[in-house]
């Protein structure tokens, strides 16, 4: 029997954003949440241990490369992704839908599924809402992600209302096919593009068929930064406020933020990780990219208010010399204080929601930066 479970501690009073606590099978996740991406069951340059010592409480896996390599009944065999990869924490796993369609060659869509030719070697695939659930169950995953069709933007309406119809068909079949008694939690995922009335009814779909959490997909795809805080402010109150609420793939910290004033309880995105690897770090004053001259004899730490491992012991001329020798040292280092960075961001965003002072906190981090430009 699942223990997936979502309880609303706090409710800020002049904005939507909630503190809560998600309770799995493999522990707590207090939210709002920052899950860093682990794509190919590795979060790149970074030990299990030290993602657990920076405060990772959860972090993402993907369907669609694990599948293509090693294989999902591989990695079972094996005992499954939490042994695979020595993390014994929650994972979610996305359902393969986005990377199918960023990645995978020659898609055609039908009702039953997506066909697509791996990016990796031509062969030919057929990914269903069927077997993502199964690959996902396979893994090992604690939240499953349903099967849906991530649309582009810009896109045509009456394609985007096709699209939305037929995702939430494939949801249904997902909800259909996940045992009864599994200890993994099925998310529906809201589509519905940036049309208002699409997502209210992709919401009303999912209600209906009914899932542990709930997520907003579609984001982030090339739109204006206001019309994704539009669509997130829309959708977000929509859904049932005792379930958790995700923005897929979203994203910088000043979107985390924004997201969670809307009402967002966990994210995920590569930003923090894949930035690092190249030489763009966040700071509590904006972005740094360390390969500037600038940096080459600077003896001051990244970031002086960061208390990780990396500002605690290393100087940007470090720093910049190991990114500028191309050294594999300032991808783990980058890597670690930019991931500490998105998680300390995060718990201050609930220790200033326990507190009742959410939006002096998000002023404070707006005039942070403000300071460094003027
Ligand atoms: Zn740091």
């Amino acid at each position: 029997m699942s223990v997936f479970k979502y309880v609303l501690l706090q409710q800020d009073s002049d904005s939507q954003a909630r503190r809560g606590r998600i309770s799995t099978s493999r522990g707590e996740i207090e939210t709002p949440v920052f899950m860093p991406v682990g794509t190919l069951a590795t979060v790149k340059a970074m030990l299990p241990e030290t993602l657990k010592e920076i405060g990772s409480q959860i972090i993402l896996a993907n369907t669609y490369h694990l599948y293509l390599r090693p294989g999902h009944k591989l990695v079972q065999q094996l005992g499954g992704l939490h042994k695979f990869m020595h993390w014994d924490r929650p994972i979610l796993t996305d359902s393969g839908g986005f990377q199918v369609f960023s990645l995978g060659d020659l898609r055609k869509i039908t009702e039953e599924g997506t066909a697509f030719q791996s990016h990796i070697d031509g062969s030919k695939h057929i990914l269903t809402p069927e077997l993502s659930v199964e690959i996902q169950l396979a893994l090992g995953s604690d939240i499953v992600m349903v099967f849906d069709e991530c649309i582009p933007h810009p896109a045509e309406r009456a394609y985007v209302v096709d699209s939305t119809n037929r995702s939430a068909r494939w949801a249904k079949r997902c909800r259909e096919i996940l045992p009864s008694g599994s200890t993994s939690a099925l998310f529906g995922i809201v589509q519905g593009g940036m049309e208002l009335d699409l997502r209210k009814q992709s919401v009303e779909q999912l209600r209906e068929i009914g899932f542990e959490g709930y997520a907003l997909g579609g984001l982030s795809v090339g739109e204006e930064t206001s019309l994704m805080y539009d669509t997130m402010e829309y959708s977000l109150p929509l859904l049932p406020v005792d379930r958790p609420r995700y923005v897929m793939g979203v994203g910088t910290p000043e979107n985390l933020l924004e997201g969670v004033a809307r009402g967002c309880d966990m994210f995920d995105c590569v930003m923090p990780t894949r930035n690092a690897r190249n030489g763009m770090l966040f700071t509590s004053f904006g972005k740094i990219s360390i390969k500037q001259a600038q940096y080459r004899g600077d003896e001051r730490p990244l970031d002086p208010d960061c208390q990780c491992y990396v500002c605690r012991n290393y100087s940007r001329a470090y720093l910049r010399h190991l990114y500028t020798s191309n050294e594999i040292l300032a991808s783990v280092l980058n890597t670690q204080h930019n991931l500490y960075y998105y998680q300390q961001l995060m718990a201050g965003i609930r220790q200033a929601l326990e507190n009742g002072n959410f939006t002096e906190f998000r002023s404070d981090f707006y005039n942070k930066r403000e300071i460094l430009i003027s």
